[in-house]
Parts: structure tokens; sequence; C-alpha cells
């Protein structure tokens, strides 16, 4: 850390804070970074999971213009920093402080975000966790996907389990919230959707106010689903333990009306 200039606060998340700093250096002009400290609770338990998963997630994925670029890792004390590009700000930062409406912007954002999913992929790595306070903002407008603790390398065995107790509850993809554990990329997809429709009515698509009632909240917009528009329905962990008969399914242009048409024939 000495070879760095704390020069003020500018996250905090689940497991650290994130500084705006600059590298000391002997001539010029340092480089300005943001440094994620995260506070080892015990030493001796070593690195957790979450942590190096971004670690090594971002490591293999690092280079692409749509991801934050992670440039040194190091310890500090019973820390251990991550030193990332500086990024002016976030979407849901943009999202809190436009007055108007974003759809001009919105295909912009748009497009960067679903190159960077799209490389995640490409790489086998599910994100699992995209929301708009993860999307990250550089001084000249390049959105780039940031905080890979929940991220996963896709398995190339079938069998393998995954944990459906990921993503921020809004933006929960409804297999998930159907306890799944052998979900796949699509739940990045299912982000996305949510991110669209929130930067179009510059407001959150689900905003369930707990976890019972997130898929409740998804199924009252979007209908109940049955097992011809979702074959294997049936057979999700938590089906018989939650259901919501009767929901219709919400047109489209009336989910997003500043959308154009174009949108909703995308499927
Ligand atoms: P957590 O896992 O704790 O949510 P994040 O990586 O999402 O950690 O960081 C928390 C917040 O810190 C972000 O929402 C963002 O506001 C800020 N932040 C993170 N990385 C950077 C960065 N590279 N540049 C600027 N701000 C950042
Ligand atoms: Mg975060």
């Amino acid at each position: 850390m000495e070879s760095f200039t704390i020069l003020g606060r500018v996250g905090e998340g689940a497991h650290g804070v994130v500084f705006k700093a600059k590298h000391v250096q002997v001539r010029g002009n340092g480089e300005v970074v943001a440094l994620k400290k995260i506070h080892l609770k015990k030493i001796d338990d070593g690195i957790p999971n979450n942590i190096l998963r971004e670690i090594k997630t971002l490591q293999a994925i690092t280079e692409h213009e749509n991801i934050v670029r992670l440039f040194d890792v190091f310890p500090d004390g019973s820390s251990l920093v991550l030193a990332f590009e500086y990024m002016v700000t976030d979407l849901s930062e943009i999202l809190r402080s436009s007055q108007n409406t974003l759809p001009e912007v919105s295909s912009y954002y748009m497009i960067m975000l679903l190159r960077g999913i799209s490389f995640c992929h490409e790489n086998h790595i599910i994100h699992r966790d995209l929301k708009p306070a993860n999307l990250l903002i550089s001084s000249s407008g390049q959105l780039k996907l940031a905080d890979f603790g929940l991220a996963r390398v896709m398995s190339v065995e079938n069998e393998r389990l995954y944990s459906h107790q990921v993503a921020t509850r809004w933006y929960r993809a409804p297999e998930l919230l159907y306890g799944s554990r052998t979900y796949d990329e699509g739940v990045d997809l299912w982000y996305l959707g949510c991110i669209f429709a929130e930067l179009i009515n510059k407001s959150p698509l689900f905003p369930g106010d707990s976890d019972i009632k997130q898929l409740g909240c998804v199924l009252s917009i979007l209908g109940t689903p049955t097992t011809s528009t979702w074959p294997g329905l049936i057979e999700l962990p938590d089906y018989n333990k939650i259901t919501f008969s009767g929901f219709l399914p919400i047109p489209f242009e009336s989910i997003v009306p500043d959308a154009t048409s174009e949108v909703g024939k995308i499927k």
C-alpha cells in the first residue's frame, strides 16, 4: 500500500471497501487506480472462495474492453488488495442521477453489456451477479463488468451442482427462485433483460421485497409459466413449494412503453 496515495473512498460492498488511489511514481503522473481492500477475518483460514473466484476469473478474462481490468493483487497486513483500473461511476449512479429517460444511451450500454457477457460465456464463465451497481462506467463512457465475486466457471461435466443462493434478489432468475442447482449462463441473460427494462423505465422491473415475494413479482408481470412455455418446470426442486396460479402475461409494450417495438420482437 506504500506505493499508493489514497485519494478517497469510492464504494463499499459486501466484502470490503473500495478506494480511489494514485500510484506513487518518482517521475510523471502516477496512475489512478481503484483499490478493493478485503479484510481477511482469520488469516489461518486462507483466502475465502469468493475472493479467489474473483481473482481467478478476472485473470482469465480481464483483457476484454468490457471487463474491468485487474492490474495487481497484493497483501496488506491482514487484508488482500485488488488493484483495478479506476472507473468514474457505475450504472446505478447514472440511473439515480439522470433526470431524463435513457432510451438513447441505453442501446450503447446494452451493446457493451452484451459484449462483456458474451466474452465471459465464451470463456465458460457465468457472472451470476449482474446488476447496475456492478456495471462500472469509465471516463470515456465505456461500460465494464465488475464484481466477479459470485462468478463461476461452468463445469464441463453435467453432473455438477451449483448454489442457487446467488445474485441480488431483484435480478435473480426464476430458475434460481425455484431452487435449480443445474442452471447455466441463461441466468446472466435474465439479468440482462432486467437491466434493459430498468434503463428504459428508470425503475427496477421486479422489485420483490422478500425472497418469497420475488417469484410472485416476476410471474405477476410475465404470467404464470406452464410446461409448454417452460418445459422442465415441474422438475424444479421448489416447484411444488411455491405456486402462483392464474397470472396472465402483461404485453411487452406495457412493461417497457418507451422501448421501440423492434425490441419486443427479439426473443
Ligand atoms: P462488492 O463485492 O463488495 O459489491 P464491488 O466490486 O461491486 O464489491 O465494489 C463495490 C463498489 O465499489 C462498486 O459498486 C463501485 O461503486 C465501487 N468500485 C468497484 N470497483 C471500482 C473501480 N474499478 N473503479 C471505481 N469504483 C469501483
Ligand atoms: Mg458489487
